[in-house]
């Protein structure tokens, strides 16, 4: 299958989050001069941009060697600073497609060239899906108090004893809602039918708690509030009655969308959400040389810190398999 003469990079890794930045890091100090496509910023629906969600994030209080907390967009420059001083070659483009089917690969990006890689590593992340309304957005995007992650932004100050909401009945939701039941005044999931679709435990564990309060059959059909939130409107699914909510802050947790749209038809195996699926305690995906890191492979923990630590994987393991198929 490998075709010895044709020239092609080392290690080509497409995605440019906290998983793609450290893969890149750890392989160009492997001196396997690696090329980072970091994609084309987008508006589908929401913002997407490179450097990944956390270019969509206030303040990132969570992240080891940061004590007085750090900004997503000053921490994705900082890490890509960091992977550009060991040589990391960098390019505004997506990838559109792959063929795995023979060696080396053979990638297409979206300004229409061909790359040939030996290895490649999978980092383009997940997208929070939005409900995509004009104020729901522009107050996600100004830092307004409309999140789409819990764990990034709930335990800033703005939010302190504070009525928050969390829009969503699934997992993702009751998760979100119980971290903020620990700084919010009383927490309001937003639900649009009469039962949760969480598991029995994890919902039990929001409304155990004495500031949980669900909203059943409603939908948020606007979010009020000029520079920060300071409500919503919702209109209930069975009645159609509108009536208003005053919030200090939204979470819209609706589940999340793997951007692994591109990789149909190349034969990485995707679970039934459309995550790569990945082999037990390794970043190795079902073909051989192919390796994936972070969100896009990762429904479970989807934190920046666990994203740089399956990028450190992603770079070991193709630096181990480049050794051992005599590419290095
Ligand atoms: P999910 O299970 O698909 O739930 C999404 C929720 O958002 C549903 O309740 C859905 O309502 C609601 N929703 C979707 N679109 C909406 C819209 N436009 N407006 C209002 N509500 C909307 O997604 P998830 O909660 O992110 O979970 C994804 C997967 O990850 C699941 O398999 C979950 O079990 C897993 N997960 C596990 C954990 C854990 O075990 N610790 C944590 C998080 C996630 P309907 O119910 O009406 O469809």
């Amino acid at each position: 299958m490998t075709d010895p003469s044709a020239k092609a990079e080392q290690v080509v890794i497409i995605g440019s989050g906290p998983a793609g930045w450290t893969a890149a890091i750890y392989a160009a100090r492997a001196q396997l001069k690696p090329v980072c496509y970091v994609g084309v910023p987008k508006q589908d629906p929401g913002p997407i941009l490179p450097g990944g969600q956390l270019m969509l994030t206030t303040d990132v209080e969570n992240y080891p060697g940061f004590p007085g907390g750090v900004s997503g967009p000053e921490m994705m420059g900082l890490i890509q600073q960091q992977a550009e001083r060991f040589g990391t070659r960098i390019v505004g483009e997506d990838i559109v497609s792959c063929d795995f089917s023979a060696r080396p690969f053979t990638l297409q990006t979206s300004g229409g060239a061909e790359v040939k890689a030996n290895a490649v590593i999978i980092a383009t992340g997940a997208t929070a899906n939005w409900l995509n309304q004009e104020n729901e957005q522009r107050l996600a995007r100004s830092g307004g108090g409309v999140s789409a992650c819990a764990v990034c932004d709930g335990a800033l100050p703005m939010f302190r004893d504070q009525p928050l909401g969390v829009i969503g009945g699934g997992d993702t939701a009751m998760e979100e809602a119980v971290y903020l039941t620990k700084f919010a005044s009383t927490v309001y999931v937003i639900h649009r039918r009469d039962e949760l679709r969480a598991s029995k435990i994890m919902a039990d564990r929001f409304l155990s708690q004495p500031n949980a309060s669900v909203l059943w059959n409603k939908v948020v059909v606007d979010v009020l509030g000029d520079e920060k939130i300071t409500g919503v409107e919702l209109e209930d699914t069975v009645t159609g009655e509108r009536s208003t909510l005053d919030l200090a802050g939204l979470f819209v947790a609706i589940g999340h969308t793997p951007t692994s749209r591109f990789l149909e038809g190349s034969g990485v195996k995707l679970d039934g959400n459309g995550y790569i699926d990945l082999a037990s305690r390794s970043s190795a995906t079902n073909i051989a040389g192919v390796f994936a890191a972070g969100d896009v492979a990762d429904h479970a923990y989807r934190q920046a810190v666990t994203a740089a630590g399956m990028g450190c994987q992603a770079a070991l393991d193709a630096e181990r398999w480049l050794a051992d198929e005599g590419l290095s």
